[in-house]
């Protein structure tokens, strides 16, 4: 596994630290993360929490939904997206229409941060771990991220204003970044962007098959050509060598 992609105050995370009495990288299903996270004392953040929050949904979900860390209720409750955020997450999905069971939906840390602070960098790193054995066994073709302190996590140095709703290639995993709908509860326009981008996961989906089906049928030897919008990097500046492939596609 690797460091987060996430600039420089990230540094190199330990990936075979351990999480639980195994290394988290060969944790075999999603039920033994959860189990590595509700006993893990990798980071500080262990010492405050009532509850972990591993994460839940479907083991082989289209969609990965990614939020920044669990809030009061999410920490009561020992699941994510639980409070006014998350019913109105649920709300949204069912205009698709999706259920919960049918996408994952965790966090960048999974305990919660004291009073709502941002989680600091080393646990964030301590953390990361976790997301990566979460994202290598569920394979979503879609991650959409909630919220910009999520998004950095995988596109650094960008807007959410920009990337709301736009499509970009990150390890061969297309990012969804969405506003978090934390902020659409507090603003009307937000709320309709937030929907309207909703909607057009589907569409996120769909390019995640086609894009997978152009890579096996290059790989296969059968045709090697990539199309056009899947070549350029969306921005230098964004990539992290060797860790992102951003490609915008639409
Ligand atoms: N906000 C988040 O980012 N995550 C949760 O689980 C709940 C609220
Ligand atoms: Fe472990 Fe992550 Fe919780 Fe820190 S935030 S104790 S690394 S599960």
């Amino acid at each position: 596994m690797t460091e987060p992609p996430n600039g420089p105050d990230i540094a190199a995370g330990d990936a075979k630290s351990m999480g639980g009495d195994k290394y988290i990288g060969e944790l075999s299903s999603i039920e033994e993360i959860a189990a590595a996270v509700r006993g893990c004392t990798r980071c500080g953040l262990a010492g405050t929490r009532i509850n972990a929050v591993p994460g839940e949904g479907s083991d082989s979900p289209s969609i990965l939904f990614i939020g920044e860390g669990p809030g009061a209720n999410e920490d009561e409750q020992g699941r994510p997206f639980v409070g006014r955020a998350g019913k109105l997450l649920d709300e949204l999905l069912g205009v698709v229409p999706l259920l919960r069971s049918d996408v994952y939906i965790t966090n960048v840390v999974k305990c919660r941060p004291p009073g709502n602070r941002d989680p600091l960098p080393e646990e964030v790193r301590a953390c990361w771990p976790y997301l990566e054995a979460q994202i290598s066994l569920l394979k979503p073709h879609v991650i959409a991220t909630l919220g910009r302190h999520a998004m950095n996590r995988f596109l650094p140095n960008t807007r959410i204003s920009d990337q709301h709703g736009r499509a970009t290639v990150w390890r061969d995993i297309v990012i969804f970044p969405l506003y978090h709908p934390a902020a659409a509860l507090r603003s009307t326009r937000l709320r309709q962007t937030l929907e309207n981008d909703i909607r057009r996961l589907p569409a996120a989906v769909l390019q995640s098959l086609k894009m997978s089906a152009t890579r096996s049928k290059a790989s296969s030897g059968t045709d090697v050509s990539v199309p056009a919008d899947t070549t350029s990097p969306a921005s230098k500046e964004s990539s992290v060598e060797g860790e992102t492939n951003q490609n915008r596609f639409f």
